[in-house]
């Protein structure tokens, strides 16, 4: 177990050292702004849509590890999803981290984050991104605290 927990902690450090999809959209059709005024993570969301799939999603913004590394994981988990696909990946892994809910293995990398759930303040770091990305796809203007 442990060595399981040292190789989700490198795929952390990895992402949050080197995010993917870090970039901003030529073209968005949704864009949403994220700040947890707990830690001062602050993200802008923004994806391209092709009907009714995601075929593009990116972020911006500055915060701590977890956060950005969680941002990151979370665009490459999105990509080429169906907006019912990404939400269903958002219950669910927002059920990793604030329940006893057991990994049944759909989350793939995202279940870095299970032991996020031990740390009550992470987990707000954790899904600021996730929350973000919801109210860019609902097209929602307000920005999304975690507060
Ligand atoms: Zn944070």
């Amino acid at each position: 177990m442990t060595e399981l927990r040292d190789l989700y902690q490198d795929l952390i450090l990895d992402h949050g050292r080197a995010p993917r999809n870090f970039r901003r959209l030529e073209r968005a059709d949704g864009a949403a702004e994220g700040y947890n005024p707990l830690c001062g993570d602050q993200y802008r969301v923004e994806l391209a849509l092709e009907g009714d799939r995601i075929r593009d999603v990116a972020f911006q913004g500055l915060g701590c590890a977890i956060s950005k590394a969680s941002a990151s994981l979370m665009t490459t988990a999105l990509k080429g999803k169906t907006r019912a696909e990404g939400e269903a990946l958002f219950a669910k892994f927002h059920a990793l981290l604030t329940s006893d809910a057991p990994d049944d293995g759909s989350l793939g990398k995202l279940a870095v984050f299970s032991g996020v759930r031990e740390f009550p303040v992470r987990v707000k770091c954790a899904t600021l991104p996730w929350h973000t990305f919801k109210a860019a796809l609902e097209g929602r203007a307000e920005a999304v605290s975690t507060e």
